[in-house]
């Protein structure tokens, strides 16, 4: 079925949800892109205002409606906030696919990103593995250097000169090159964990991947690292390609068992969000329904999972000549651990756990740092408002070292960072420090 013959996404979804905004308001001041603007439309009370609109037959999908879809992060925030617990998980996926049904945001630019990215490069992973192995050789071989320093971006389209200073670094091992299909631990295994290494995360934090793993090793858990594994699905179901979605989600039931399994386990946060939803988005697929509850049962963000089973304590380094620890460090919250999944204690039950780590706390934590998915891509402007913010706060912490769980985030603060007046401060994930420290501990 082409999307526009589709029913209405909007007009499907149980009325209870579109109704459950009492419009009191509570969530504004927590809705950055509300803060920005002070306008009603661009706050979460006025997008669900819209929606309701559109799900009434009151107002037609226009491109007014895309644009603040598009402009809504996604980040969140609003549902933390709100006091009626309204879904606006739910109802920004329909939205954003609504938009896409109807086709009103079709300008070619933003057709060929969604293409080349959603349809392609994250749905095969192969090719997008050819992707990263390709920016790899663009990298090491100094021809991104030769680019920046005779500022040969010039000559490319705006939008493409935005981008090229977000491209990560690449690492020479991508993450099947660091694990094995089946890992086990010393001793008799108390638990098989399935580990799930992301999309760009398979190139980019490849080091983060083999960290988690140790970090799972050390805990007693056999890790299964299937090769079949497809990516999640959250940029698509984010973005309103929710049949993508489906595929990749029947994809990955198929690649770890769930059945075979204790837990599933995600150290991003825009994934970990996204894969707790798997049942909900197989719901009226009777073949995968029962396998897809399965699955939710078992989904666990790393973070979560530690704490859950009473994870290791490191002990202080052995040796007096050890490195002492990774010192002060700053936490910034990803929305989709802190808002989408409600997790913000376990993060930091870890860090307060390893020796030599003072935890500064960040004020707004929990504030989008602009990274959002591609919203640095679609939205350059809000998100480099966001990005600014966000480094101001880090800089008072006086932090030498800023921890966050997501992928996204930590692209984004390392390219503010890198073009800060602190360009050496370094982004880590929590595990990483925790796997560091266990290493320590041996020494
Ligand atoms: S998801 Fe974030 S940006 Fe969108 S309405 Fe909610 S708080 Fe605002
Ligand atoms: S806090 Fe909840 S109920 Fe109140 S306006 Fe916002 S979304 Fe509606």
């Amino acid at each position: 079925m082409s999307p526009a013959t589709q029913a209405s996404y909007l007009k499907g979804l149980d009325y209870s949800v579109l109704q459950q905004c009492m419009h009191c308001g509570m969530c504004l001041p927590t809705c950055p892109t509300y803060d920005a603007t002070l306008m009603e439309r661009s706050s979460p009370r006025g997008r669900i205002a819209l929606m309701r609109a559109l799900a009434d037959d009151r107002l037609g999908v226009s491109r007014e409606f895309a644009k603040e879809m598009s402009f809504c992060l996604g980040c969140l925030a609003c549902m933390t906030a709100c006091p009626a617990g309204v879904n606006y998980a739910e109802l920004f996926e329909m939205g954003r696919a609504e938009v896409e049904r109807t086709k009103v945001s079709d300008a070619l630019f933003r057709r060929l990103i969604r293409w080349t990215l959603i349809e392609m490069a994250f749905c095969h992973p192969p090719l997008l593995r050819l992707i990263g192995r390709l920016m790899w050789l663009y990298q090491v071989t100094g021809l991104q250097w030769v680019v920046r320093q005779f500022g040969l971006m010039a000559l490319a389209p705006k939008r493409f000169r935005e981008l090229e200073p977000l491209t990560p670094k690449v690492q020479a091992k991508f993450s099947f090159d660091l694990i094995r299909e089946t890992e086990r631990p010393q001793g008799p295994p108390k638990r098989r964990v399935g580990m799930i290494t992301g999309c760009v995360a398979d190139f980019v934090f490849s080091h983060v991947n083999r960290d988690t793993v140790d970090v799972l090793l050390e805990n007693g858990c056999e890790v299964f690292t299937p090769r079949g594994q497809a990516c999640c699905g959250s940029l698509h179901g984010h973005n309103g390609e929710w049949e993508m979605a489906k595929r990749l989600a029947r994809r990955n039931i198929d690649a770890f068992a769930p059945e075979k399994l204790d837990a599933i386990i995600i150290n991003a946060a825009g994934c970990g969000s996204h894969l707790k939803h798997y049942a909900h988005l197989l719901h009226d697929d009777p073949q995968y329904r029962a396998r897809a509850e399965d699955w939710d049962r078992k989904a666990r963000d790393i973070h979560e999972f530690l704490v859950e089973i009473d994870f290791k304590k490191p002990a202080p380094p052995a040796s007096c000549c050890a490195n002492g620890g990774p010192g002060r460090v700053t936490y910034h919250e990803a929305c989709h651990l802190c808002h989408g999944q409600k997790i913000t204690q376990q993060p930091r039950q870890i860090l307060r756990a390893i020796p030599g780590l003072e935890l500064v706390e960040l004020n707004e934590s929990t504030w989008c740092c602009g990274s959002a998915g591609v919203y640095n891509i679609t939205q350059p402007e809000m998100s480099g408002k966001l990005l600014k913010r966000k480094l101001g706060h880090i800089d008072r912490t006086g932090a030498e070292t800023v921890v966050t769980s997501n992928p996204g985030c930590t692209i984004q603060l390392e390219t503010g960072i890198a073009a800060s007046a602190h360009p050496g401060r370094p982004v880590v994930h929590p595990i990483s420090l925790l796997a560091q420290a266990y290493r320590r501990a041996r020494l």
